[in-house]
């Protein structure tokens, strides 16, 4: 049994990381949190509100709805998983469009978003037995984790994941589009000055563009278990 840590996995878009995180969670009996479906359900609501559009973001609209914008991760009596969930509903078959993905990055930039989500993830770590992946955990959200990984790939293979993935969910989706969503939100993730996509200086890199998801998985396992057994 592993001892409650807080394990973080940060990387760029469709390197696996949700995959993984799931699958590590799973097996040594921690909780998985998804940040990024976090950033994507506040997305889904700026556009139900028309808070937010291909060419506008009412910033100070979104400022006063914020505090009353309840992100948690509740268990899905239908699907049995922690999903998440905004304001009382199970969104998580909402958030995976090309419409959320390509604004969630423009909203993910502002100060108050990643505020208030910095908070919601705090509370949802604090008691440790969690696994969280996204793109600052590591280094601004839990930069005192015991555990840190980053996962990288080329951004041909993360589309070509990402694009399979969408044709078995029946999506009509090109895979230029894919392939430019991830180009631009990886440009948006690294460039901002709040909190930008990086490698924690003590998260572990690995490389997945060779390797698959239980080859993946066992590496970070390797490591769990290897620093576990000898603290
Ligand atoms: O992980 P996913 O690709 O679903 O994340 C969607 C977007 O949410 C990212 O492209 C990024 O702009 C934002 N995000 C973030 N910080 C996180 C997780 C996600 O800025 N910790």
């Amino acid at each position: 049994m592993v001892d409650q840590f807080i394990i973080t996995i940060d990387g760029t878009s469709s390197t696996g990381k949700s995959t993984i995180a799931k699958r590590i969670a799973k097996k040594i009996g921690y909780i998985y949190i998804d940040s990024g479906a976090m950033y994507r359900a506040l997305t889904y609501y700026c556009i139900q509100k028309n808070i937010i559009s291909k060419t506008f973001i009412n910033k100070n609209i979104l400022k006063n709805h914020l505090p009353s914008i309840k992100i948690d991760f509740i268990k899905n009596p239908i699907s049995n998983n922690l999903e998440v969930n905004l304001n009382g509903e199970f969104i998580e078959g909402k958030i995976r469009t090309l419409e959320v993905s390509d604004h969630v990055s423009e909203l993910a930039k502002l100060d108050d978003v990643r505020k208030h989500m910095v908070r919601i993830q705090h509370s949802l770590g604090n008691k440790k037995g969690v696994v969280m992946d996204g793109r600052d955990i590591g280094t601004v959200v839990f930069p005192n984790a015991e555990y840190k990984f980053f996962l990288q790939a080329s951004s041909k293979l993360r589309a070509k994941r990402r694009y399979d993935e969408l044709v078995l969910k029946n999506k009509e989706i090109s895979f230029n589009e894919v392939f430019e969503n991830i180009i631009s939100r990886d440009k948006l993730d690294t460039n901002r000055s709040n909190s930008p996509l990086r490698k924690a200086s003590d998260a572990i890199l690995i490389d997945t563009e060779n390797l698959n998801l239980d080859q993946v998985e066992s590496k970070i396992m390797d490591y769990i278990n290897f620093s576990n057994s000898n603290s």
